[in-house]
């Protein structure tokens, strides 16, 4: 989904208010596919700020399928997209000339005066994208020798890890124990 910036980028005090919808339905992050469960329309706010410059307001919730870190059961997260971006219009001799400064600024969602939402959308998810996704705060994860969801109940393993310090105690113990 493209929107026209040109307007807006060359007319001052020009502000643009629109609600579009995406079409998009799941998103990629760190090789892994998650599904878009639910989207809100977007609400978008363009204002011209000066000469070939303008702020994009965005305003949009979704809700995405996950799995906890720690047990792997699936669940859904709510996102709400509250973003505002500063832009500029495009060089006129295409951007040959761009200085480092202006390479560093990350317009990558703006092909010349046109918007791509959909990249923009993605912009803003990979900010927000939660570090961890737990199911609940104390979710006590799965059995790492049976596999059983430990929410559950416990599943009998021994899951005893030697501390070495008690190692070297017992060590001793045993030692004396040969005299
Ligand atoms: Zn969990
Ligand atoms: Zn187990």
């Amino acid at each position: 989904m493209f929107i026209n910036l040109s307007d807006v980028l060359t007319s001052e005090d020009r502000v643009l208010t629109m609600q579009t919808e995406t079409d998009m339905t799941e998103v990629s992050i760190g090789g892994q596919t998650f599904q878009i469960l639910k989207k809100s329309p977007v609400r978008f706010v363009f204002t011209n700020t000066g000469k070939n410059k303008a702020v994009i307001d965005g305003q949009a919730e979704m809700t995405f399928a996950m799995n906890c870190d720690r047990c792997l059961q699936s669940l859904e997260r709510e996102m709400n997209l509250q973003f505002s971006r500063e832009i500029h219009a495009p060089e006129p001799d295409g951007g040959l000339s761009k200085t480092a400064d202006a390479a560093d600024d990350d317009q990558s969602f703006m092909e010349g005066y046109q918007l791509n939402v959909e990249d923009l959308l993605y912009n803003e998810i990979m900010i927000n994208w939660p570090r961890k996704v737990l199911c609940k705060p104390d979710c006590k994860g799965i059995c790492m020798q049976c596999g059983k969801d430990l929410n559950t109940g416990s599943c009998g393993c021994d899951t005893f890890v030697p501390d070495p310090r008690m190692a070297v105690i017992k060590d001793i113990f045993n030692a004396n124990k040969e005299v």
